[in-house]
């Protein structure tokens, strides 16, 4: 179950991303996924490109935001900083690292927002991110 929580916000089962408003995007898939590490991201559909980014990568609007949310979902998931991930990831082409856990994404547009959410197989070691 996906919610948006207003003001404070205290779960130990979900797993957030807070979107440039301040709302606090809360995902909590309980026993639906044990044994997996799991990420969401999510960005208002309509807000401005970073204009750096939106040059550096071609993209624009809605597309971009999709995109985005994966590359972060896909990186918050292997617990990779973003900052890397667009380095060494060919993100806009929605890409993803060619080796470690399969990592599953699946991306939803939702009220005003783009939601991507990441599953990945539990490896030894690995435990939920944030
Ligand atoms: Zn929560």
């Amino acid at each position: 179950m996906t919610s948006v929580a207003g003001g404070l916000h205290a779960c130990r089962d979900g797993t957030h991303t807070r979107l440039a408003d301040g709302r606090l995007l809360c995902w909590a898939p309980g026993p639906l996924l044990g044994g997996c590490v799991y990420a969401v991201d999510a960005e208002i559909a309509e807000q401005p490109v970073p204009r750096a980014l939106g040059r550096r990568s071609g993209l624009l609007g809605r597309e971009f935001w999709r995109l985005w949310t994966r590359a972060e979902a896909r990186a918050k998931v292997r617990d990779v900083p973003i900052i890397v991930w667009i380095d060494t990831v060919a993100w806009t082409a929605d890409a993803d690292l060619p080796d470690g856990p399969r990592v599953e994404v699946f991306t939803v547009e939702a009220g005003d927002l783009v939601v991507s959410y990441a599953v990945a197989e539990l490896t030894s070691g690995g435990g939920p991110t944030d």
